[in-house]
């Protein structure tokens, strides 16, 4: 628990100047406050002394009403600022720690709990510090010094009668404030299975409507739409019931001290002057004393938070940022896989078991392999977005782990399967926030062979893609991508299926553009088609994450085994 607390040692380090002095200014608005209800008493007590005193009574209280305004908005100026900050802070890092974190995170986890990390967790924090603290602060100081003035300055036996309710408020509050909140989140929670649902469908739109399943789809969101509407229902009626009965309460102990408090000026024992000012006192408690139990929520609410963010700060990062004598560039551009044996970490049985291969600097192997039997495992593995066992995995021999992030990934560029664009502009994308020249950037579009694609849009490298922009045909954005990993200029290519969306021609000419690039350059090309990898120097075929057949596309097809079959079928299809 205090280590979740630690991590916030950084932000106050820097910031507690303007926090505390914005709670010292809290602490001053509450103990004028105090003065408040003592002058409307002094000013009753004028008035029915017929005293001249009541203009200066009344120009007092002006003043300090005054103060009071100035001061709060100072204070809230302050906390809520530095709150604002605070949170800012807690986004920032996690975040940051987030980018760091293995693949295997992300496997486990979906992108809506970092979501949640971000967005409420991080605002529940901040309401902690903020709200929170105000509200402490108000019921520690506010409350328990009026009451010292109740009992000290007017009437200990009044205080203590009319205080006799308080704690039947604070338990009603506590509890019933318990169930609102309860029902608020039944409410945000069946709200975010609304909004996740729409969103899903809103992005998978093409897809529903190619299924003509736009009923279905209705009659899900109605599902979904009525459980938001009847846990709202729900709220309103805890509510119904929280507010009147709340706002009750407090009114015994204005009864009370009315008729006990009345006998007391009837029989001389206490001016009316005294009377009224015991009344603003006791309103200075039963506000605090009734948000005690949201102040209770707002701070279990904030714990819980801290704790999810210190919990995702704990999973260990695997990006070293600094760079040691590792991080010197890869200038040997061969690959070797030894007994490489790999299992994801929730698998059951290996995904890659005993593969052993060797690419010499400049070659290029071509990998076939049937649906799932390990082709796109093998090229994460080599750019270490998984972790291989030690000593299995050797590039520019060295081992893998031997080399730092930075030097692996700058010299392998690479295409995954299924490559994401940004909504950003089309040149943006293959330059990916690094300063080529635009000529660069035309240079490895026509490297990809997607340069004539990006002419025919209306502002060409300008367009924006994504959601508010165009939309590229799948083979476009797969070779936008391609010209992405060109751009970086790498020591070793390593390409995911990507002509599974393109046309013959189209691979064609890709494939004699990337004949060029890939002199001198190591390459690994993982594809479904005989025709891009016949050149290859090596083909390897992967079966259920074993290598069942390597060789050159003569040597296989002599062989007559799989790769053979695979060869075959395309005839027959008339793919070759
Ligand atoms: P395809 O030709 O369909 O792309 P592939 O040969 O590239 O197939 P991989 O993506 O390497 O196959 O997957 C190999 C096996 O590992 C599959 O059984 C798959 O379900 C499993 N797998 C892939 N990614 C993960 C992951 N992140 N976590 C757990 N298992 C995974
Ligand atoms: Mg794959």
């Amino acid at each position: 628990m205090s280590k979740d607390w630690r991590l916030l040692a950084p932000f106050f380090s820097q910031h507690w100047k303007r926090y505390v002095f914005g709670i010292m200014l809290l602490i001053v608005v509450d103990a004028l406050q105090l003065l408040i209800p003592r002058l409307i008493g002094q000013a009753v007590d004028a008035i029915a002394a017929d005293s001249s005193s009541l203009t200066q009574v009344l120009l007092t209280l002006l003043l300090i009403a005054v103060i009071i305004a100035g001061l709060r908005y100072g204070y809230r100026e302050c906390i809520m600022g530095a709150t604002r900050r605070l949170e800012y802070f807690l986004r920032e890092i996690v975040f940051n720690h987030a980018l760091r974190l293995p693949l295997e995170y992300y496997d486990r986890q979906g992108p809506g709990a970092l979501m949640a990390l971000l967005t409420n967790d991080a605002s529940a924090v901040r309401m902690t510090f903020g709200l929170g603290c105000i509200l402490l602060i108000d019921a520690v100081f506010m409350a328990a010094l009026s009451l010292a003035i109740m009992g000290s300055s007017i009437n200990w036996n009044l205080t203590l009668l009319a205080t006799l309710p308080l704690p039947v408020i604070l338990l009603v509050a506590t509890y019933m404030g318990k169930a609102v909140h309860q029902s608020f989140r039944t409410v945000q929670e069946s709200f975010s299975a609304l909004t996740d649902y729409s969103q899903e469908v809103f992005a998978g739109f093409r897809v529903i409507k190619g299924f003509a399943s736009e009923e279905t789809v209705s009659h899900r969101f109605a599902a979904l739409s009525q459980k938001n509407m009847d846990a709202g229902m729900r709220s309103s009626k805890v509510q119904a019931a929280y507010i009147p009965l709340t706002h009750a309460l407090p009114l015994l102990s204005y009864a009370i001290t009315l008729y006990f408090g009345g006998r007391l000026v009837i029989n001389g024992g206490m001016t009316i002057g005294d009377m009224a000012a015991f009344q603003g006192y006791l309103g200075l408690i039963i506000w605090p004393v009734m948000g005690l139990g949201f102040l209770l929520n707002t701070l279990e609410r904030g714990a819980a938070s801290l704790a999810r963010i210190a919990n995702i700060l704990d999973v260990p990062a695997v990006e070293a940022d600094e760079c040691d004598e590792n991080c010197a560039e890869l200038l040997d551009a061969g690959v070797e896989l030894r007994n490489l044996t790999f299992s994801y970490p929730a698998a059951i049985a290996p995904t890659l078991s005993n593969v052993s291969l060797q690419v010499a600097p400049g070659a290029f192997v071509g990998v076939v392999g049937r649906t799932g039997s390990g082709k796109s495992t093998l090229l994460k593995v080599l750019l270490r977005l998984y972790d291989a066992p030690p000593d299995s995995v050797f590039i520019g021999g060295r081992e893998i782990h031997g080399i730092g992030f930075r030097p692996l990934r700058t010299a392998i560029g690479y295409v995954p399967q299924d490559s994401l664009l940004f909504s950003r502009t089309i040149g943006e994308n293959i330059a990916f926030d690094k300063s080529y020249s635009r000529r660069e950037i035309e240079e490895a579009a026509r490297l990809a062979v997607v340069d004539e694609d990006i002419d025919e849009k209306p502002q060409g490298m300008e367009t924006v893609l994504g959601e508010k922009g165009t939309r590229l045909s799948g083979g476009q954005k797969q070779r936008v991508a391609i010209a992405r990993a060109l751009i970086k200029n790498p020591a070793i290519l390593l390409l995911d299926d990507v002509f599974s969306a393109l046309d013959y021609r189209t691979q064609d000419s890709l494939l004699s553009q990337m004949k060029l690039f890939l002199d001198g350059r190591t390459s690994i090309v993982v594809s479904q088609r005989v025709a891009a990898v016949r050149n290859a120097d090596l083909i390897v075929v992967m079966d259920a994450g074993r290598i069942a057949e390597q060789g050159t596309h003569g040597e296989l097809l002599a062989r007559q085994g799989l790769y053979y079959r695979l060869y075959e079928q395309q005839i027959v299809n008339g793919d070759e």
